[in-house]
């Protein structure tokens, strides 16, 4: 509760509080670990833009991975999230987010795990969450295959990434990006880059240029498949993308040729050229045939 005039009005703590993220940074010792895939952002104009990607979240369950020194989280309690649940793996960023915590009316908790291996559903008892993240680079691409397979525990996924990695995610048939993690990212979810950000903005500056993308999970994948079935005929598609599919696809056993004629697809095309359709197609096809 907090005094407005003469008007007594129920307002949250919105970290007002909060020393600057470079003071965090030096108070806490901070030195960002290589191992640990640590570019922190310390703009909180910025990180207030990348939350917003997310939309409304007023009241809303998040989940953030690697909180670090806490600019993301302080943008995504300020937007009003009625609770956060961080998962961070570097013990030195423990007491700095107990502060965060204390401003913003305790809707954050932290937990001292690897999100690797964290069970989102146990996390979120039962509530559907979005999950905002600027993610460590070296388990990225890991972390987003295993929310696509956990997909129903959540309403949106706002995600930086490499740009490269990024750009893989949205890619459309025909071009260099296209591959694996676009046929499952838009099977399972509506995709959208939402902005690159430069090496500039963080410190230390990461090599390249990074991207956020949101991922919104459809409530049944967009096209019929099995999985299993896609996982293993994407693999092998583009497992040897430049040779046409009816060689790329032997791998998988049975007739590859009747198959992709099937799905109406010709023999002669390659992997990049199928659609993410076209690939359901043709993975209900090995799925009945075995
Ligand atoms: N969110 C902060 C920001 O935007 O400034 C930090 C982002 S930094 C790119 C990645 C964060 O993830 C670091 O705080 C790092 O310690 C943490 N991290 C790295 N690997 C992790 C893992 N396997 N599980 C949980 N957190 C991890």
């Amino acid at each position: 509760m907090k005094w407005r005039g003469k008007v007594k009005v129920n307002l949250m703590s919105n970290g007002e509080n909060l020393p600057p993220l470079r003071d965090v940074i030096n108070k806490y010792g901070l030195r960002a670990e290589k191992s640990l895939g640590q570019n922190f952002l310390l703009d909180l104009n910025l990180t207030g833009r990348i939350a917003r990607c997310a939309g409304k979240l007023e009241g809303e369950t998040v989940l953030e991975i690697g909180p670090g020194p806490g600019g993301l989280t302080r943008a995504i309690l300020t937007e009003g999230a009625g609770k956060l649940i961080a998962i961070e793996k570097d013990t030195r960023c423990l007491d700095l987010l107990g502060e965060v915590s204390a401003d913003y009316d305790n809707r954050l908790t932290v937990h001292n795990e690897d999100a690797l291996e964290i069970d989102e559903e146990a996390l979120l008892e039962g509530e559907k969450a979005h999950i905002i993240a600027n993610l460590p680079y070296n388990v990225a691409t890991p972390l987003l295959i295993k929310w696509l397979k956990k997909r129903h525990l959540f309403k949106s996924m706002t995600l930086m990434f490499q740009k490269e990695v990024a750009d893989r995610i949205v890619a459309t048939p025909r071009t260099k990006a296209y591959g694996r993690l676009s046929i499952l990212s838009q099977w399972l979810c509506q995709t959208s880059k939402q902005m690159d950000i430069s090496p500039k903005a963080f410190t230390p500056p990461p090599k390249v240029t990074s991207s956020v993308v949101k991922l919104v999970p459809y409530d049944t994948p967009k096209y019929p498949a099995d999985l299993e079935t896609l996982e293993k005929v994407v693999a092998a598609a583009f497992g040897q993308r430049r040779k046409m599919l009816r060689a790329s696809l032997k791998p998988l056993g049975g007739d590859a040729e009747s198959h992709l004629v099937e799905a109406g697809i010709k023999p002669t095309q390659r992997a990049e050229e199928l659609s993410v359709e076209e690939f359901c197609r043709l993975a209900e096809i090995y799925k009945a045939a075995k």
